[in-house]
């Protein structure tokens, strides 16, 4: 293959990593049954290797094989938490509870129920992007049913403080859904110790498969009700009917496995490269951190630059380094990153703002590159504009 460019955009997707797709490939070829079928040895198989894979999951996130729902990702686990838990408490409430900087993903969800009688109240962040946790307790109502708030943000990678969340939640009687799709394998995830009720998961976050993910839903103290948005089948104990996707769940599952038991190591690597990023950029002029110093994933850079030209950046950037501007998701949309927006950043450092996503294959030659390129991009863009202005 000719020069690809270097790949730091790890928040919108990571690579496959080699020992996942191995796994994979028996359930692509020779293994290829329906889970489901329960009369031959096909089935068997298949319904084997589910099984297995669900107790990995569940193992790495302290759960039971029963509290985890296959999903397409996370996108549909979020639909499925917030929509299914309205639909199913109704008549004990339509407040919902969430946060400014979430995915779209959970968003918009929220605003479908609003627009079908729920009430949301969307607290703001403070400047470092984490919440305040006096106005998450101002924000309950006695009609309050759900709080959803993501462990780590996939532009800043901001990490929210789940654990003192939950127990808010929990003593007073109200159910706790977080978006971890950035956070598992990166950070530990315990959903008793964290007292989470539901929690949304996706693979290709992590070196997975894309298009598989999970919903963790409790089932004791409380047991959590949840009215399925996908009938057919009955598959997943009615919760999300069709087909399991063997290939899929079985990388999803190693995938997972791999991140959990490398995270220490993993931490510290990425961390380092991070730091190293920053050290360099921050000696540039006009050159700001986006979101919590510390509190934030170890992988995560993401900066505002002022006086140049976001778009022009980026495509000065672009054969020499694959990243984004504010999310994957929004990036073809021309509006300002509605996270930089929240953590107070004006139209135009939202604008011109970048996100690294370091993970698991970068090298510290890489970062280096990436952190030369960057810094003559903008000394190019700032020059060349001021003798276009003439100062
Ligand atoms: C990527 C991402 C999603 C969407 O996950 P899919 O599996 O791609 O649907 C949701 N929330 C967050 C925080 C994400 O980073």
């Amino acid at each position: 293959m000719p020069h690809r460019p270097i790949y730091l955009d790890c928040h919108a997707t990571t690579p496959i990593d080699p020992i996942v797709l191995e796994a994979m490939l028996p359930y692509f070829t020779t293994q290829f049954g329906n889970p489901a079928s329960n009369t031959h040895i096909y089935g068997w198989e298949a319904e084997s290797a589910i099984k297995q894979a669900r107790s990995i999951l569940a193992e790495s996130i302290g759960a039971t094989p029963e509290e985890i729902v296959f999903t397409s990702g996370a996108t549909e686990a979020n639909n499925l938490a917030i929509k299914g838990v309205a639909e199913a408490y109704f008549d004990r409430g339509r407040h919902i509870i969430t946060v400014a900087t979430e995915h779209n993903a959970v968003l918009d969800p929220c605003r479908y129920l609003q627009s079908i009688g729920f009430e949301v109240t969307i607290l703001p962040v403070q400047p470092d992007g984490l919440i305040d946790l006096a106005e998450l307790e101002q924000a309950f109502r006695p009609d309050t049913i759900l709080v959803s708030v993501m462990t780590a943000n996939n532009e800043i990678g901001v990490l929210q403080p789940i654990a003192q969340i939950g127990a808010i939640c929990r003593s007073r009687n109200v159910l706790f859904h977080t978006d971890a799709a950035q956070a598992i394998g990166k950070i530990p995830i315990d959903v008793d110790r964290m007292s989470i009720d539901l929690m949304s998961l996706t693979a290709h976050k992590v070196y997975g498969p894309k298009g598989i993910g999970a919903l963790y839903v409790r089932r004791r103290n409380p047991r959590v009700q949840l009215a399925p948005q996908l009938h057919g089948g009955g598959h997943e104990r009615g919760m999300r009917s069709g087909t399991l996707y063997p290939p899929q769940i079985v990388g999803f599952a190693k995938a997972i496995e791999l991140g959990v038991s490398q995270q220490i190591e993993e931490y510290k690597q990425t961390w380092l490269l991070r730091d190293r990023l920053w050290t360099k950029l921050s000696a540039i002029d006009g050159v700001f951190l986006n979101g919590h110093s510390t509190q934030r994933l170890p992988g995560n850079l993401n900066v505002s630059i002022a006086d140049v030209d976001g778009s022009a950046l980026l495509l000065g950037l672009q054969p020499v380094v694959a990243l984004s501007s504010g999310s994957a998701c929004t990036s073809a949309k021309t509006e300002p990153s509605h996270v930089l927006r929240s953590i107070g950043r004006s139209n135009e450092l939202a604008y011109a703002s970048l996100r690294f996503g370091i993970g698991r294959f970068n090298t510290e030659d890489e970062i280096d590159r990436v952190a030369a390129v960057v810094t003559e991009t903008i000394t190019a863009l700032r020059q060349a504009s001021r003798s276009y202005s003439g100062r």
